[in-house]
């Protein structure tokens, strides 16, 4: 018999982000009988989120349309102006507004935390009755006997790293629900064994990812100007043949959200995406704002960039994924909050639906079908090329190329060519291909170092508990991941985590200092043999974002 205690609903939700609330607060729009729980695994909801942000506000407007006026944080600073600059190593090229397509202007948007718009979010979720736990990472999936879904079980509280228990042991809770909602944003961990149990990838593309990597400056009065939004492409990526872009966004209370995706598509193992964004900031465009500033915030996490042809089936027998679990991000856009938000709304009015004609469990493939004919499929089928064009040709023929390629489909002619990805650990070169990178030293100013950068980020775990980064073959980590490719995890990791230590001695070892995780997930994706698997630590261990 189970040990654990067990908790009926009606629908159970994995992940307090923009995708699970928005499902949250409409199904108790639509019955405020239901009874819906959201799981977060953050110490309280937007703790772990972290985004640009630049919020397109279409689905909020559909989901909660006085929220101008409800004291919601994002409608704090509108966008004023924007701008697309192509750096080169010291000088910068704006490209003119008439060249990119008008769905790419961010006109009409907000730039904010979406930290905080998430917390605004919970509390309406509360407010409307949902039964809303923070601290609770959903560590597994229940299923029927007939091997539908059946609900999910909370981590175990008070075991040791040993695996015994501890004084304070508590077992985790069976959630048991009619649906469940996968909602645990980019590479979620139960998201991807319900990737390989239904084979819901069997007709798409595979998701392929960028980390972003993100700090909060508080600077000079004199140099704010709310709502001026700046992306960059180009330099410094340029000089090891990789790709993505920066963003430099002036939000409320003086401070700027400056922020660095790498595509981890990249092939050199040797590349830092944490040193590129501390080079970034240095060129004279980027350092111009930060002079005379201060850092106060500093965190990553991985953004999907697969965009249409990667999305999934999104349901199957008693859940659904929605938002960036399943992968909504528009890539041109840098935009995926107002996709995963309608995405959890039309999960939720299909479960809703199925619920009161009596139903449990089935498979809610009117919610699949309401994607594919909602404006999520709209937006991203325009852009669908615009990835992989600049992943394949590099950052100045590719951009050219999506750029035609978008016009193209904005003005309805777009040629019936999808383009395809492949994941990105496939991609990592052996390292006797290509040459360290020397990185810069961090000036302590404009640049810093992986662990002060990590305390900025506030993170902590519960001291003396399982690893959660699982390595699943200690012999092929020292054989590939350092003997073939040089032990990238050092540098792909934007939190020291992992390290070799004892290389020269000829002894080496693989420390992981997991409690420093911010969980980004960039691991999962990236070693190059697939050797490490991200699993959920003790309930509220992770960053702790302020208003990332
Ligand atoms: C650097 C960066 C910049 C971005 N900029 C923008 C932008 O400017 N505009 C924009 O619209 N979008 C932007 N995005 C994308 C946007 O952040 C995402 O599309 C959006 O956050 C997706 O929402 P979500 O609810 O699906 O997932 P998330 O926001 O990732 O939320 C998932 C939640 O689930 C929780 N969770 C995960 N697993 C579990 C589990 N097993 N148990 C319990 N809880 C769990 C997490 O802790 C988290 O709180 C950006 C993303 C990044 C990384
Ligand atoms: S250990 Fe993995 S998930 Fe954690 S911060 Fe490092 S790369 Fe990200």
């Amino acid at each position: 018999m189970s040990e654990r205690e067990s908790m009926p609903c009606d629908v159970v939700i994995v992940g307090g982000g923009p995708a699970g609330l928005a499902a949250a607060i409409r199904l108790k729009q639509i019955n405020d009988a239901l009874e819906v729980v959201v799981l977060e695994k953050g110490s309280e909801i937007g703790a772990h989120i972290l985004s640009g942000a630049v919020v397109d506000p279409i689905a909020l407007d559909e989901l909660l349309p006085e929220w101008r006026e409800q004291n919601c944080p994002m409608a704090e600073t509108p966008v004023t102006d924007n701008w697309h600059w192509i750096l080169g190593k010291s000088g910068k090229w704006s490209m003119p507004h008439l060249l990119m397509p008008p769905f790419l202007s961010n006109d009409g948007c907000y730039t904010g935390s979406l930290g905080n718009l998430t917390r605004w979010l919970g509390e309406q979720a509360e407010a409307l009755g949902v039964m809303v736990f923070p601290g609770f990472p959903a560590a597994d999936v229940l299923f029927d006997d007939s091997g539908a879904v059946a609900g999910v079980v909370t981590q175990d509280m008070g075991v040791a790293a040993d695996g015994s228990h501890k004084p304070d042991y508590q077992p985790g809770m069976e959630i048991h629900a009619k649906y469940t909602l996968f909602a645990e944003g980019a590479r979620g961990n139960l998201t991807k064994r319900m990737k390989a149990k239904f084979d819901l990838e069997a007709d798409c593309q595979p998701q392929v990812y960028g980390l972003g990597v993100k700090e909060l400056w508080d600077i000079d009065p004199e140099k704010h100007v709310p709502g001026r939004v700046i992306h960059t492409q180009g330099w410094p990526l340029s000089e090891s043949d990789t790709w993505g872009g920066g963003f430099l966004y002036h939000q409320a209370n003086g401070q700027v959200a400056i922020g660095f995706v790498t595509a981890l598509d990249y092939e050199n193992p040797y590349v830092s995406p944490f040193q590129e964004f501390q080079r970034w900031k240095h060129h004279p465009a980027i350092r111009e704002y930060l002079e005379g500033g201060k850092r106060v915030a500093y965190g990553a996490r991985a953004i999907n960039e697969g965009g249409w042809q990667s999305v999934p089936k999104l349901a199957f027998p008693g859940g659904a994924l929605i938002g960036c679990a399943a992968g909504f991000v528009n890539v041109p856009r840098i935009k995926g909050s107002h996709t995963a938000m309608k995405s959890g709304m039309l999960a939720a009015e299909a479960v809703a639906a199925a619920i009161s004609d009596g139903s449990e469990k089935t498979e809610l493939s009117d919610y699949d079908a309401a994607v594919r004919s909602s404006w999520i499929a709209d937006e991203l089928k325009k852009v669908k090329n615009a990835q992989p064009a600049v992943a394949k040709f590099g950052g100045d023929i590719g951009t050219a190329l999506a750029g035609i390629d978008m016009w193209m489909r904005t003005l309805g002619i777009g040629l019936p060519i999808t383009m395809k990805h492949t994941p990105d650990y496939t991609h990592t070169h052996r390292a006797d291909l290509h040459r360290p990178i020397d990185y810069p030293k961090p000036d302590g100013v404009i640049s810093f170092d992986r662990l002060t950068s990590v305390s900025y980020s506030y993170t902590n775990h519960a001291e003396e508990q399982p690893c959660h980064l699982k390595v699943k073959n200690m012999a092929l980590q020292e054989a590939s991941e350092l003997g073939v490719f040089a032990g990238p995890s050092a540098r792909y990791c934007p939190a020291g985590v992992y390290e070799w230590v004892d290389v020269e001695e000829g002894d080496p070892k693989f420390v992981i200092n997991s409690q420093n995780c911010v969980h980004c997930k960039t691991c999962d994706i990236k070693d190059p043999n697939q050797n490490i698997e991200w699993v959920t630590p003790e309930g509220g261990g992770g960053p702790n974002y302020p208003n990332m």
